[in-house]
């Protein structure tokens, strides 16, 4: 765990520069607008500890696959999100000595990410080997208001000395990926053009064929007056740049401005790339910095006021969810069906960029809940569109008749992982992505995607249960064998309580659809038999006996369910007795023992109590959250968000609030010791989960939105804001009241507070006592 970094309500500090900690650091800090992002890197050259990224969506490239022992049905690549052209590069030579921080006597350095107004600043006092003192000061942002610009503010302030300062402004296309199998370069360049005094670099992706189109101009100032002329042009392979060399005198402020435009053909056709990028630059030219950044804090502003979640009275935790919110919201915007949220977002390499299925289990809670409907369901059209590729996986496993088994990585629906234990039998995967259309339709009432798109993805979906399952005569059961639950640190076993519990909800569900299709749109209901080629009685019935004779694992003494055949074989220890020397286990054990031992990565059984939390009672959950939580080491960032929402719900404040700080500040204090790697942009999502769905216990059931709080000791109040339906509205809670304001100047609200319903007028506010606060549940084990 590292706290280097400032308590603050709106902003990340690091002061003092922390160059044991920079890659940390450059992921704290990075940058986004959802089309492209950027690690915190320095616009200058830097010799020390650092992991450049800039990364653009969807533009991936499928890296050749590297596994020790090939097996059959393994993908042929593993598609990497590209580190693509680096454009915030402003190097300078003083007096012909490069600045490199790395070499300086650092005499001052603070760094801070805006997150309200949503830019990244720096400055810094540094004394170079020659003795000279210059002070820096850099900002940058990209741009929410127009996804396709980047900006850069950089000055340079000579202390100690009269000069020469030579700067370098460049865009960069000879750059690679860390984490490339076999070292080989993703891209080639397509062209190079310098019109009216910008650079433009085109570059192509290998095998995949994306086309990325920078351009770029700048101004110099001295002392605020706009120096005119002295700029060279630099061209070389992969590169283009100007170079500009200014005499300066002690205390006389440098200032450079880089207006970037980033285009890449997910967004225009190939042949219009250059000539879009030139109208860019031109609209550019027309607006000044402060123009620009307002522009851009306007855009942020208009996000703010859809889904802040204000704290009062814990800073920490304060910071932490804003943290959480602005990184979210600067990763997917929604705008295009096509993208989705890799794990690590813009912020590093790892999980190359992929869609795993924390999107549908973590992400898509959060974006449906604080924008409007279209943003969830470009997250479930994505897999719509991937339906084919879905099915043609399934074929390739040796499923048939339209089973569709969604990969467990992908980017364009194949799939393209090539572990075995997860490629092929991490398989609950499938029903996350059920799970969230049933989500989507709960929380939006918009049931007509059910007969549109819904249907055909759960009934592919459905298949793939019914012949995943065998049937055991042994256990005169149906069982599921060989799969790898949410829990990695178990492969290969049988009957995973989650997934078999996940597969039989599927199949409930897909035939609730049917019916609701079948009654409500029966004109669509045929359509639907025909284009999946639904054999209705025959499929609907092998379904209901796999439903009726389903095994779930469970031990009757102690009233849990088992995660799987034969858990209770495992040393039964606890994590409090684990030696602090051993975490994060995977770090410090061999794979072979943490195998075999009983501690739990992240939520397994849990995961299911949480999906279908209203088909058990409360003791229920109570028993079985005492025993998974008290073995769980929450080694994967996405296990404290939902062993949070049900502490909240047993009325564990402490406990959720613990929980809570752990997955909120996970990459803030870096509790798993690889943020350097990047961000866990999915598990995010979480984090605000366990506040809403978890201290404000918000649910929807038949139609019905309500809440029933709990305020953790260490807050005074907190407040969220929702969109339920088209209906903004704000939520208060604090240890005496419950406060509702619907923002609407014209729908009212039916809601559920407690266990009493209200209406909530057009533009009205409610207020109710809170219940729940002082009731605190002691802890069992
Ligand atoms: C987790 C998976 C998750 C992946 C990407 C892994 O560590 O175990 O559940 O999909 O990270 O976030």
């Amino acid at each position: 765990m590292k706290k280097y970094l400032k308590g603050d309500e709106w902003n990340i500090i690091e002061e003092g520069f922390h160059a044991e900690f920079n890659k940390v650091s450059e992921s704290i800090f990075s940058l986004g607008n959802g089309r492209f992002g950027q690690r915190g890197n320095f616009e200058e050259y830097y010799s020390g500890e650092s992991l450049q990224g800039n990364y653009v969506a969807g533009v991936y490239y499928p890296d050749k696959t590297k596994v020790g022992w090939w097996k059959n049905g393994y993908p042929e690549y593993f598609a990497k999100v590209l580190n693509a052209v680096n454009w915030i590069e402003i190097d300078s030579w003083i007096d012909g000595e490069r600045l490199n921080l790395a070499d300086c006597k650092i005499l001052m350095f603070k760094r801070i990410l805006h997150m309200r107004e949503g830019y990244l600043e720096r400055r810094v006092i540094v004394e170079l080997p020659s003795g000279k003192q210059v002070e820096i000061h850099a900002q940058r942002f990209c741009s929410m208001a127009n996804n396709r610009m980047g900006v850069i503010q950089y000055s340079i302030t000579p202390l100690n000395f009269d000069g020469d300062i030579e700067f370098h402004l460049g865009l960069d296309g000879d750059v690679r990926n860390a984490d490339a199998n076999y070292e080989e370069h993703f891209w080639e360049e397509v062209e190079q053009r310098e019109d009216d005094g910008s650079q433009f670099l085109t570059m192509r992706t290998k095998k995949t064929g994306f086309e990325v189109c920078v351009g770029f101009y700048y101004s110099a100032h001295l002392d605020g007056q706009q120096l005119e002329g002295g700029q060279q042009a630099i061209n070389r392979d992969q590169y283009v740049g100007y170079k500009q060399k200014v005499e300066v005198q002690t205390n006389e402020k440098l200032t450079i401005y880089k207006y970037v435009s980033l285009i890449s053909s997910m967004d225009i056709a190939k042949t219009c790339l250059l000539n879009e990028s030139k109208v860019n630059i031109s609209t550019m030219k027309k607006r000044s910095y402060v123009d620009l950044l307002q522009e851009h804090q306007d855009a942020w502003k208009k996000k703010w006021n859809e889904s802040d979640l204000i704290i009062k009275g814990d800073v920490s935790a304060q910071q932490a969810i804003r943290f959480n919110i602005f990184h979210l919201n600067q990763t997917y915007t929604g705008e295009d069906e096509r993208l989705n949220i890799g794990p690590k977002g813009f912020t590093g390499e790892k999980y190359g960029g992929a869609t795993h299925w924390d999107t549908e289990a973590y992400c898509i809670p959060y974006y449906l809940r604080t924008a409007e409907a279209r943003v969830a369901k470009n997250l479930l059209l994505y897999r719509y569109r991937h339906l084919e590729k879905a099915i043609e996986n399934g074929e390739k496993l040796g499923f048939s008749d339209g089973a569709a088994l969604y990969p467990m990585v992908t980017m364009n629906g194949e799939e393209c992982h090539n572990e075995w234990e997860i490629t092929f039998e991490e398989i609950h995967r499938n029903g996350s992505v059920a799970y969230a259309i049933y989500n989507y339709v709960t929380y939006t009432g918009d049931r007509r995607y059910l007969a549109d798109y819904g249907i055909d993805v759960l009934i592919a979906i459905a298949r793939f249960w019914s012949q995943r399952v065998n049937w055991s005569e042994e256990k005169q059961a149906y069982v599921i064998l060989g799969v790898t639950g949410p829990n990695e640190y178990e492969n290969n076993v049988n009957n995973n309580w989650y997934t078999n519990t996940i597969a039989v909800w599927c199949l409930n569900f897909t035939i609730d659809v049917l019916r609701e299709i079948e009654v409500s749109w029966n004109e669509d209901y045929q359509d639907v038999l025909t284009r999946t080629n639904f054999k209705a009685d025959k499929e609907i019935d092998r379904w209901k006996s796999i439903i009726r004779q389903m095994y779930f694992p469970e031990d009757k003494v102690l009233g849990v369910f088992l995660q799987q055949d034969g858990f209770l074989d495992k040393e039964q220890v606890l994590v409090k007795d684990l030696d602090p020397k051993h975490r994060p286990l995977n770090q410090k054990w061999s794979w072979d023992r943490i195998l075999r031992s009983v501690f739990i990565k992240q939520a397994d059984v849990l995961q299911g109590l949480y999906f279908f939390e209203e088909k058990f009672d409360l003791e229920t959950l109570r028993r079985n959250f005492d025993f998974y939580e008290s073995r769980t080491v929450h080694e994967s960032s996405l296990s404290p968000c939902v062993h949070a929402v049900l502490a909240a719900k047993l009325n564990r404040g402490e406990q959720a609030y613990e929980l809570y700080l752990r997955t909120a500040r996970l990459d803030l204090d870096d509790y798993n010791n690889d943020t350097e790697d990047g961000l866990h942009i999915t598990s995010m999502a979480g984090s605000w989960m366990s506040v809403v769905e978890g201290f404000a216990g918000m649910r929807v059931r038949n139609d019905l939105l309500s809440f029933s709080p709990i305020v953790p000791k260490q807050w005074e109040c907190y407040s969220f804001m929702m969109n339920f339906r088209g209906i903004v509205l704000q939520i208060e809670i604090s240890e005496n009241s419950v406060q509702v304001s619907n923002k609407s100047a014209d729908a009212d609200l039916l809601i559920g507070l407690f266990d009493d319903t209200y209406t909530v007028r057009a533009s009205c506010k409610i207020e109710i006592p809170n219940k729940k606060s002082g009731n605190e549940e002691k802890i069992a084990y």
